[in-house]
C-alpha cells in the first residue's frame, strides 16, 4: 500500500534500520525504542492487523514469529528472556495499520503491561 509507512519500510523506500529480512518479513528497529531492545517483525505482504488474518495465513504469523524469537537470539536475549507482543485496534493501542510483531528486551518487563 503506498500510504502505508511499513510497506515502505518494506520495499526500501523509507530508511529503516533493519536487521534482518528474508523473502517474507522484514525485521527493523523501532523508531521510538521502549526498551534497550526494541525491533519490529513484519510481513512484506500488507496486512493490516492480526484481528485480518485467519488459518489460512498461519504461514505468515508462524514467519513473523519465527523470526522473531530468531532476532531475540542474535541480539543475545534469550538467556536474560524478551516479550513478544501484537497490538490491535484502538484498545490494543494500535497505532501502525500494518501487522507488526514487536521485540521487547535487555530490561526488566513488567505485568500487567499499561
Ligand atoms: P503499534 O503502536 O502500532 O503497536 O506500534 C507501532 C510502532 O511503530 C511504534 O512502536 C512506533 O514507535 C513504531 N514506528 C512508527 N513509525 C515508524 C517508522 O517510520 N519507523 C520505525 N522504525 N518505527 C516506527
Ligand atoms: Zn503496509
Amino acid at each position: 500500500m503506498a500510504d502505508c509507512v511499513f510497506c515502505g519500510i518494506a520495499e526500501g523506500r523509507i530508511p529503516a534500520t533493519t536487521v534482518r529480512q528474508d523473502r517474507d518479513t522484514v525485521a527493523f528497529r523501532d523508531l521510538n525504542p521502549q526498551a534497550p531492545t526494541h525491533i519490529l517483525v513484519i510481513p512484506r505482504r500488507h496486512i493490516a492487523s492480526v484481528a485480518d488474518t485467519d488459518r489460512s495465513d498461519t504461514g505468515v504469523l508462524g514467519a513473523v514469529l519465527a523470526v522473531a524469537v530468531e532476532v531475540a537470539a542474535a541480539e543475545g536475549l534469550d538467556q536474560s528472556g524478551y516479550r513478544l507482543v501484537i497490538n490491535h485496534g484502538a484498545d490494543g493501542g494500535q497505532s501502525v495499520g500494518h501487522l507488526h510483531v514487536h521485540l521487547l528486551g535487555g530490561r526488566p518487563m513488567t505485568w500487567p503491561p499499561g
